[in-house]
Parts: structure tokens; sequence; C-alpha cells
């Protein structure tokens, strides 16, 4: 039992090659210094992994790890997230997952998994109260996400338990693809290929236990106070009642839509695909993650239909994925955008990512006529045909045909049809969501140097902070969108600080308490003294962190680069501006103290937030 409250104070770790099981204590040093989540699991996993450590091989590591108010009613925190070597970058992956899976992890006592090495058959590892053991999946293998989670919680002990499985992508070690968990999913980075790498199929667990906080009663009061007041955000509001993509009318004003492989930002047909016109014509209810007020996620319901995907309630898509199946592809067919986003989360494929690399087919295939439907298996790949996108995809999934070189990211589409690099959207190797950086300056240090490149919009969501959403106590102000300057790489640093204090306290960004209220509920929820300042400190340190795991396993400034494709200007409302990468880029680096031939943090620095000893490689 840990002497900080609202951890359970252990990690299981499993060794898949030997089929052994432990429970080790946590480290609460660690704890002090990173709180937990990806903080943690980076401190942890920094020791673990090297640079010759192949992403897709036994030696690498999954680290699935939660934050102290998992599992209490904090605002926003009942996340929990996955950390390890990315399969598509070969640097840090870290994706985030909402639903319930991780208050079940913890109230089964865990405050992290640990995986190790590889399993030579299919196996999946169960969970219940305490108890873990590892089980033959071979009846499971080759089957899509959601028959396994059926099949899973189909024992009574289980039936209230959560499930996060792969499906035949992460089999196939496809290279972006996801571990499902129910309502959400550890999107990006390709850990479902990690996952199957190790042939671990999938965890189901089933936790009772109660999880204890320093002050409860002062905790739920303050619970309270900051509940109401994120009610009374726009956004909140705006996110409850239209999901994330209620934005994307306003987004293809601003430039924000990238649309036909970033080509252009006019979508005339939004209004099709919006968060309205799910809202009015399919929306059932809103879907809450654990412990939150705001409720984004969207249940929805098509009836009768011959699209192949259910006719009671399911889980809709939401921004990213519309953005990506609809004006990436110029495509402005809801239905068929639903029945993507269902494929997907069924064959375990990263919406954003397949959505890019689909979307660089056409383009070959329209604009440059590069490519012919002979090069794609026959496939005719206008913009906007969808069958031929569900074709892809499940070509993708099972590494048939041109989906065995799809399958690998846009990068290797470039390779296939010796493609122009700069022509290619990737960011070391992953593809951006669908936040222009030609609409948002901030966003292209939101792709172009957080630690996992290119694969978060929320490691730095300048998007939202400039549209007027600042941070004022942690000294962060919202600077115009198309403003090239020292300011807005100072405070895009200083957000990503922030972002990265999020990523370990496991917070969703859509959250916005105080600061000063955070700091008070991770005080009363821990018993960790904390303040503003406090979180300042550990955000800073995280993302030290982070950047020194990409430096050990052979990242360079070189690689920070957004190619020309998404910095070409293009008319419209940005009126051919694109944000100055060189300026932008050098100006954070100044801010963050690094060096700009090494990438390296100053020994002073390092000393300062106490990661020297992590710097010794
Ligand atoms: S705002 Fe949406 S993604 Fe965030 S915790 Fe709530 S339901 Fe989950």
């Amino acid at each position: 039992m840990s002497n900080l409250k609202g951890y359970t104070g252990k990690i299981l770790e499993i060794d898949l090659s030997t089929k052994t099981i432990k429970t080790t204590p946590l480290d609460e040093n660690l704890a002090e210094l990173f709180v937990g989540g990806a903080g943690y699991a980076c401190a942890s996993l920094i020791s673990k992994i090297n640079k010759d450590t192949d992403p897709l091989g036994p030696e690498n590591v999954i680290f699935l790890m939660s934050g102290p108010l998992l599992g209490s009613k904090g605002i926003c925190t009942g996340r929990v997230v996955a950390c390890s070597k990315s399969p598509l970058s070969g640097i840090w992956a870290e994706s985030n997952t909402g639903g319930q899976i991780g208050v079940q992890m913890k109230r089964a006592g865990y405050d992290g998994i640990l995986v190790h090495g590889a399993s030579d058959q299919p196996v999946y590892l169960e969970i219940l109260d305490g108890k873990a053991e590892i089980k033959d999946a071979s009846q499971l293998w080759g089957k899509g996400i959601e028959e396994t989670t059926k099949i899973l919680k189909t024992p009574e002990e289980f039936k209230l338990g959560k499930v996060m499985a792969i499906g035949q992508a992460g089999e196939n070690l496809v290279k972006y693809s996801i571990i499902g968990c129910e309502e959400r999913a550890f999107g990006r980075t390709g850990l479902g290929a990690v996952m199957g790498s190790k042939k671990l199929k999938a965890v189901v667990i089933k936790g009772s236990n109660k999880i204890e906080l320093a002050s409860p009663d002062e905790f739920k009061a303050l619970v309270k106070e900051v509940n109401t007041a994120q009610l009374a955000v726009f956004t909140a509001q705006m996110f409850g009642a239209l999901g994330t993509s209620g934005g994307i009318n306003m987004y293809t004003l601003t430039g924000e839509l990238p649309v036909k492989y970033y080509r252009t930002s006019k979508f005339e047909e939004v209004d099709n695909i919006s968060g309205a016109t799910i809202a009015e014509k399919y929306l059932k209810k809103q879907r809450y993650c654990f412990a939150c007020p705001i409720g984004c996620g969207r249940i929805i319901e098509l009836g009768k239909n011959d699209l192949e995907v259910p006719e009671g309630q399911f889980e809709g898509p939401e921004y990213e994925t519309i953005a990506g199946f609809g004006a990436m592809l110029g495509n402005s067919n809801l239905e068929s955008i639903i029945k993507a986003n269902y494929m997907c989360n069924d064959l375990g494929i990263d919406t954003i990512s397949s959505s890019s690399v689909i979307s660089l087919i056409m383009d070959l295939y329209n604009n440059g006529k590069t490519i012919t439907a002979s090069d794609v298996d026959g496939l005719n790949m206008e913009w906007g045909n969808m069958e031929n996108v569900y074709q892809l995809l499940n070509k993708i999934a099972n590494r048939s045909g041109i989906g065995d070189v799809l399958a690998d990211g846009s990068d290797a589409v470039g390779k296939h049809f010796n493609v122009d690099p700069e022509q290619i959207a990737t960011i070391r190797h992953i593809e951006p969501p669908y936040h222009d950086t030609r609409s948002s300056f901030g966003m292209s240090m939101a792709y172009g140097i957080a630690p996992h490149y290119g694969a978060s919009h929320c490691s730095c969501d300048m998007y939202q902070t400039s549209l007027g959403q600042a941070h004022s106590e942690m000294d962060i102000q919202s600077i115009p969108a198309l403003e090239n300057s020292s300011e807005m790489s100072k405070h895009s640093a200083r957000l990503m600080e922030y972002r990265a204090f999020f990523s370990s306290i496991n917070m969703c960004v859509f959250a916005k308490p105080a600061a000063s209220n955070l700091a008070k509920l991770i005080e009363l929820g821990t018993g960790m003294p904390y303040d503003v300042e406090r979180i300042k400190i550990t955000g800073e340190r995280v993302l030290s962190l982070k950047r020194l795991f990409n430096l050990k396993m052979g990242h360079s400034p070189k690689d920070e680069k957004l190619p020309k494709i998404l910095v070409t200007p293009i008319e419209g409302v940005t009126e051919g501006k694109v944000p100055d990468q060189e300026l932008l880029f050098s100006e954070f680096y100044k801010y963050e103290d690094w060096d700009p031939i090494t990438g390296m943090p100053s020994p002073e620095k390092l000393e300062r937030l106490s990661l020297t000893k992590y710097a010794n490689f």
C-alpha cells in the first residue's frame, strides 16, 4: 500500500516470454517527481528501451499507466495512457484513452501494467481484483475487436468488466493499429502493433476496490465546484451537444479543416457531415468517459441499414475521423464516414493515419495522375469513392495486396510510388491530426516538436488557445492564430509543458479547470502538497524527459521539420500565410533552453529539473 493516497501502490508486471507475473511497488519518488501517467512511464521506460530496440521485438515494453486521480470523480481524470517505442516513428509512443478501462485497472488494484517479452502463441490477460492470469487466445486470434470484446465479457464475473483488444490490424503489425477499449481507443503511434508483436490479443479487467483519497469530503466539494464551472464554458456545452465535430463549420471558415490532402481548405458540403447533422439525424445519447461532466462521445443509431453496421446503438465518429474520411477524401456522405469509423474500430486501425494514407493515394491518383487503378489492385480511387475506401481498409488490416504497403504508413507509400518526401504529410513518419498548421501557427510546434511528433493535437492545442482560451494562471496567453513571433513560441512552449503535465495526471484536454483548482484536487486526492508552481515545474520536467527519451533513440533537431505540403500557402481565409518554422522553432528552443545542434536540454536545466541521471546515454 502506498503512503501517497490516490495511488494503489502497485504495478502489475507481466513477462510474456517467460509467462511470469509479479507485482512490484509503485516508485514513490517517481510519483512525487512525475505525478504518474506518461511522465512516470517515461521515467521507467527510458532505462529499458534503447536506440536499437526493435519496436516490434520482444525487447520492447508497453506500459499502461494511470494518474493518482483515476478512479476518483476528479474532473476528466478517468483516463489512462499507454506508452512504448513506436513502430511508426521509432521514438516515443504515447496514446491516451478515456472510457472506463482505466478505472477498472485501478479498482483491480493496479496503478499500472507493464508488459515485457513476447509470447509464441496468442494469449490474453485476465485480471480480476488483484489476481492476474495469462490465458490462451488462439480462439480469439483473427477476430475483430467487437467480437473479441463480446467473448471476453461472457463469463459472469467479467460482464461488468472492460476489455482492451487489438483487431486484425494489430495482429498483422499494421504500423498505425490501435488498441480498442470499447468506447474509446489508444489510437495513435501504433500501439496495437506492439501488442500484436507480443501476441497479446486482449486484456479483460474487472475491479471492485475503492480508491482511497487523502481528504475525500473536501475533494468531493471541490469537484462539484469545478464541474459547475466547467459546464458554464462554451466549448464544454458545444462538445456536449454536438460532439468534437461541433466546430467543423467554423473550421472551414478559419482554414483549420484540411481538404483533399491539404491542397485546399474549401469544403462547401461541410454541413452534410457536421456535428449538428449527426445530432439531428442519428444521435441517441452522449457518451461520458469516467468522471467526465462534458460527454463529447456520440452514441448513434442508424436503424435498419445496408451499410453492414449495427442496427442498434454504437459509437459515432468524432471530429478527426469526420475530417479524415470526409473532407480529406472529398467525401460528404455522412453515412459512409460512420461506416469507415465502424470498420476502423473493429479492424483496429487508427482513423487519422489510415484516412491520411488513403487521402495520399487519392491525391496521387487524381492530382498528379502519378498512379492508376492498376497500382492499387485495380481500385478506382477517385475522390469520394468510399466503396473502394472500405476495400482499402480491409486490405490494410490484413496486409493483402497494396494494403501491405499502406499498412506501413504514408512514408512507405511515398517510397513505393517514388513520391517527393516534401509532398508526404508526415512528421517523423506520423500523419498529423486535422488542425491545419496554416490556420494556427502554434500547431506547427505541436506537430513538429512535441515528443510524439506529428501524432498529437493534444500535446499543444494552440488551435484552442489561439481562439481565446488562455490559461491565465499558467501564464499562457491566447496569441493570434496567424502570428509568427517569439511570443507564439513562448506560449506554445508553456502550453506544451502544461499538456505534458496533463499527460501525467491523465486529464482530458477538453477539461478547463483553473490550474489552482487542479493543484488543489491533486493535493486533496494524494496528500502531496501541490500548487500552480509545482504543476509548472512538473510539466516542464515531463516534457524534457520525453525529449531525452527521443534523443536516446537517435532523434535529432533535423527531424523536426514540417514537409512542404503542410506549409504551402493556399488561397482563402489564411491569405497565403504560413508558419515560419525557422523562427518559431528556434525561439521555442531558446525558451526551452535546448541546444540547437544536439537538441539536448542544457545541463543547468537538467539539474534544476532533477533529470541529469536520465541524460547519460
Ligand atoms: S470531454 Fe470527451 S474525451 Fe474528454 S473525458 Fe469527456 S467524454 Fe472523454
